[in-house]
C-alpha cells in the first residue's frame, strides 16, 4: 500500500459536536459519507479517527468513534481519547483490550485540563500502550477555546515523560504549533517522539495565505533541524482543515519526493498497526 494516511481526523455526527463551526466555515457537511468521499477523491486510503469535543467540551465517547470506524469499510481506525480521571483511563484501556488490534493508539488532550502528561493518572494508559507498542497522541499548542491552559499544552512538557519512558511512542499533535522549534528539538532528542502536521491553519482570514507560506517554510526548517522526515505524519484535523489545502501544505514542504511520500503515509504505516 502506498496511498496517503490521514493520522488525525475527527467526526461524531452528533449535534453537540464543538467542531461543527469549523465544518461550517469550511463548507463541510461533516458526515461519514462526505469524509469517505473526500478521502477517496484525494487518494487518502486510511484515516485515524479521534473524538471531537462534544457537549460541555467533553470528548465524544470512544464507543461512538469505534461505531463510526466500523461503518467505514475498514478505512477509519479508532484512536481512544482519555480524560484525566481514573474511570476514564480504566474505560479506555478496557475498550482497547476488548478491541485488541482494532485500536491504533490513545489520545491525551493537553491544555484542556490543568494536568500535565506526566500525571500519574495516565500511567495505566502508558503501561498498556508500551506493552502493545501503541502510540499515544498528545494535543499540544494552541487550544481551540480561550479557556485552555497553554502552560499545560506546551510541547516541552512532554520532555520529562519521554525521558522517563524511552520505549513509549509519542505523537506531538499539530507539531506543537506555534512552538515548532521546541517540537523539532523533542523529535531530535527522543527516538520515539513523532509529530503530526494536522490542524495548523485556517482559511479565509486577512493573512491566511501569507501564514500558509510561512508555515510551510517553518515546518521545512523544523524538519531540517531534526535531520530527517521519518517521524513527521500527515493529518488534516478534519473538519478543521479540508483535504485540498492540507495536502498542499504537505507538498509545499521542501523535501525530496521520497521523504514527501513518507510524510504522506509511509511513516504512519510504520508507526501504527494499520
Ligand atoms: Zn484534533
Amino acid at each position: 500500500m502506498t496511498g496517503t494516511v490521514d493520522a488525525h481526523v475527527h467526526l461524531s455526527e452528533l449535534p453537540g459536536d464543538l467542531l461543527i463551526p469549523f465544518a461550517k466555515k469550511n463548507g463541510l457537511r461533516y458526515t461519514l459519507r462526505e469524509l469517505l468521499t473526500f478521502m477517496g477523491e484525494n487518494g487518502v486510503e486510511q484515516g485515524l479517527l479521534l473524538s471531537p469535543p462534544g457537549a460541555g467540551g467533553r470528548p465524544v465517547p470512544n464507543t461512538r468513534i469505534v461505531d463510526l470506524c466500523e461503518k467505514s469499510s475498514g478505512r477509519l481506525h479508532p484512536v481512544l481519547t482519555v480524560e484525566p480521571t481514573r474511570a476514564a483511563v480504566a474505560d479506555a484501556v478496557g475498550l482497547a483490550r476488548r478491541l485488541k488490534r482494532g485500536v491504533m493508539g490513545f489520545k491525551i488532550l493537553l491544555g484542556y485540563y490543568e494536568v500535565f502528561a506526566t500525571a500519574s493518572v495516565y500511567n495505566q494508559v502508558y503501561d498498556y500502550a508500551e506493552s502493545e507498542g501503541l502510540p499515544v497522541l498528545f494535543h499540544t499548542g494552541d487550544t481551540a477555546t480561550s479557556a485552555g491552559s497553554l502552560r499545560h499544552a506546551h510541547p516541552l512538557t512532554l520532555d520529562p515523560l519521554a525521558n522517563k519512558r524511552p520505549d513509549l511512542k509519542m505523537v506531538v499533535c499539530h507539531f506543537g504549533n506555534p512552538w515548532l522549534a521546541d517540537t523539532a528539538e523533542l523529535l531530535y532528542k527522543h527516538q520515539n517522539v513523532y509529530a503530526d502536521i494536522s490542524g495548523m491553519f485556517t482559511i479565509g482570514a486577512k493573512y491566511s495565505q501569507r501564514y500558509f507560506e510561512s508555515l510551510a517554510h517553518q515546518l521545512s526548517e523544523a524538519i531540517y533541524y531534526v535531520g530527517s522526515a521519518d517521524k513527521v505524519l500527515f493529518g488534516t484535523d478534519y473538519p478543521v482543515e479540508t483535504y485540498s489545502p492540507a495536502l498542499k501544505l504537505a507538498r509545499s514542504l521542501r523535501l525530496p519526493r521520497g521523504d514527501e511520500r513518507k510524510v504522506l503515509g509511509g511513516n504512519a504505516r510504520r508507526l501504527f498497526p494499520l
